[in-house]
């Protein structure tokens, strides 16, 4: 490709939202364009680097038994009110209606889409396994955009879905899913981990997510260095067992609780799913009369912003009145002071009862009790005690939970995530099939999504210098760049162009910067853009040399161009 002829627009200046290298030189590099808040366009190079990362999936979960099909990013609201998400999944849902008024979704994901195309299809356990994927547009309206490919409302997701008979046989499909993925993101050029992510009420070794180490990644990873020992901070939370059956041991009596508020009509006051509200936990404070008169919220695992703008959008109330848990504030200023506090992250959570403070009466108040708050709670009456637990998450330096070794902590970005889903969807959505005894069972599932444009932002977030981009190989939008000086000198000019159509003849992809600009605007461009190989071709040209240099390598070699060309292939 002759850069005269590409439609390529780079800038010299940063855009003042893009705060991030990957934001900014992804708009530099004019290899996305931004539309709206969260919705970007990919031109010409970046849409060659997004393929070349579909293709490796591809590749990858093909290898791995994958069968590629594609579905539509529309579904209806039916699918997910069977699933009961249609309430459950709250304002990420981008709603949309037809013109009769019936609703669907634009999807951010298909487990019900998948469930309902295999409960249809599928009857038989001699159909079984079945592994589908999609590599296809997802829609979130996240709550906040930002940081560009890297959390956005439009992106593109790989999603597999796999379908067994039983425990067993999604093992299998679980493992081959994790191997596939540990291959992908090696073959990107990532440096990442898989670690142990937080499912939830299921527990176990359920769920993975693959993080791509980096500064400015929004999830947390606690690790040993020592041992295999990986987690998610929220997970790493859970490591601590016994601080969490100190919880359960409370010495709590269900006392004065008119109008206990269960967590599912939590839940359904806050438009969440119960597990997400299990890591906000609301507490409602209630004055004299017994009337509502502020919230205090606590986040102990999860997003906390996240966490937060859902509860502001849910509540309708400004951001400042939502008061962050730390002791001081949930004691002093609000007056509450049961329930978990401290900011999720690195801290530690406690769980404060305190019988000291004047003056706290009809508060609400965690019950201690699985899926139950208490109303009307009044300190030093209805609790007793102290300070009744900890629970630490793992923090650096603590020793590891499995051999003892100091904890290392990271920040990381996360572009997959493998699930085991078991019957969730299958059971809500009535998916069976017949075993051998035309005996009826539910199918096991698993889930796993690669975030693809997510995928690229890591790249070039973990990839880059002052200069620009620094491609590896394999998703480099082109692998060499050969940069003509003086586009009006003939000798240059015709070995600039010898030199690029042989490449392009041994299916080297190959670029010839052939524009009418100034050496210094070339070398710029060329060094922005992160073309692994540049091959300059100038005054040299007279005694048949070029430079060639590595993106990589600061180093420069002057040799011939023939050189050039077999080095190059
Ligand atoms: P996050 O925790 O960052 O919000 P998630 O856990 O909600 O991500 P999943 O539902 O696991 O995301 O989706 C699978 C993959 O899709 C993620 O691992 C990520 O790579 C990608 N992804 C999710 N949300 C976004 C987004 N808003 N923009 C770009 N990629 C995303
Ligand atoms: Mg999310
Ligand atoms: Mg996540
Ligand atoms: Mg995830």
């Amino acid at each position: 490709m002759k850069l005269s002829k590409m439609h390529l627009k780079t800038l010299r200046e940063v855009p003042a939202e893009a705060e991030i290298p990957s934001h900014i030189l992804l708009l530099r590099t004019g290899m996305i364009r931004k539309l709206v808040s969260g919705v970007y366009g990919f031109m010409p190079m970046g849409w060659r680097s997004v393929r070349k990362i579909e293709e490796i999936i591809r590749q990858e979960m093909d290898a791995a038994g994958g069968e590629e099909i594609h579905m539509s990013a529309i579904q209806p609201a039916e699918l997910w009110q069977e699933s009961g998400r249609w309430e459950a999944y709250g304002p990420e849902l981008w709603r949309i209606k037809d013109r009769n008024g019936r609703d669907f979704c634009l999807g951010p994901t298909h487990e019900e889409v998948f469930t309902d195309l295999i409960r249809n299809d599928v009857s038989s356990y001699r159909q079984l396994p079945v592994l589908l994927y999609q590599i296809q547009t997802k829609y979130r309206d996240e709550a906040r955009p930002r940081f560009g490919l890297m959390r956005s409302r439009e992106f593109i997701m790989k999603d597999l879905y796999s379908f067994d008979a039983d425990e067993a046989g999604l093992d299998i499909s679980y493992k081959a899913m994790y191997d596939a993925y540990d291959k992908i993101f090696t073959r990107c050029g990532l440096t990442f981990r898989p670690v142990e992510a937080d499912t939830g009420a299921i527990g176990g070794s359920n769920s993975h997510e693959f993080t791509a180490l980096s500064e400015v990644g929004e999830s947390e990873i606690a690790y040993c260095e020592k041992c295999s020992m990986a987690a998610t901070v929220e997970r790493a939370e859970c490591v601590d067992a016994k601080a969490q059956d100190d919880v359960d041991m409370l010495p709590l009596e269900e006392v004065n609780t008119p109008g206990t508020k269960t967590i599912e009509e939590v839940a359904d006051f806050l438009h969440m799913d119960a597990k997400e509200t299990m890591k906000a936990l609301l507490f409602v404070t209630y004055d004299a009369e017994g009337k509502e008169d502020g919230y205090v919220a606590a986040f102990v695992r999860g997003d906390r912003d996240a966490n937060m703008i859902k509860l502001v959008n849910a509540l309708g109330i400004a951001e400042h009145q939502i008061e962050f848990a730390d002791e001081e504030k949930m004691s002093a200023a609000t007056g509450c002071v049961g329930g978990f506090t401290g900011p999720v992250g690195l801290h530690d959570c406690k769980i404060v009862v305190d019988s000291e403070l004047p003056g706290l009466k009809n508060l609400c108040a965690g019950a201690c009790k699985e899926n139950y708050h208490l109303k009307n709670v009044n300190y030093g009456r209805d609790y007793k005690g102290d300070i009744v637990a900890d629970i630490k998450l793992l923090k650096a330096g603590d020793p590891c939970p499995v051999c003892g070794a100091p904890i290392k902590h990271a920040r990381g970005i996360e572009v997959g995530q493998v699930f085991k889903l078991g019957t969730k969807y299958s059971e809500s959505m009535h998916a069976t099939y017949l075993d051998e005894n035309q005996k009826e069972h539910p199918l096991l599932m698993g889930c796993y999504g690669i975030g693809v444009t997510r995928t690229l932002a890591a790249v070039v977030e973990q990839n880059h210098d002052d200069n620009g981009i620094i491609w590896p190989m394999a998703i480099a939008p082109y692998h060499v760049i050969v940069t003509l000086v003086k586009d009006n000198d003939p000798v240059q000019k015709e070995m600039a162009e010898k030199i690029y159509d042989e490449l392009e003849k041994a299916g080297v992809e190959v670029l010839l910067d052939d524009r009418k600009e100034r050496p210094g605007v070339k070398f710029k461009d060329a060094d922005l853009l992160g073309i692994p190989v540049r091959i300059t071709v100038g005054k040299l040209a007279s005694e048949g040399k070029v430079e060639y240099k590595l993106r990589r390598d600061a180093d420069k070699e002057e040799i011939t161009a023939e050189e050039a060309v077999s080095r190059a292939v």
